[in-house]
């Protein structure tokens, strides 16, 4: 996905900056703990086609602080 593009994508939820994860296709919001789906090189960005992120996935992607207001 075309790096211009990922970084104008925010999460929808929290409006946070969003990763790309390409080997999964996804965009994950760690503060949300949220994936959002690649489809044919298009995000969709919407609450309701994202899966929850597990902890691992989370606990393995986390800048070290997460969360915080
Ligand atoms: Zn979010």
């Amino acid at each position: 996905m075309d790096k211009e593009l990922l970084a104008m994508l925010v999460c929808p939820l929290c409006k946070g900056k969003l990763k790309y994860r390409r080997e999964a296709e996804e965009l994950h919001c760690l503060f949300d703990g949220l994936a959002y789906p690649v489809r044919d090189g298009i995000p969709v960005m919407l609450p309701e086609e994202a899966r929850a992120l597990d902890v691992d996935e989370k606990l393995h992607e986390s800048p070290g602080r997460k969360g915080e207001a």
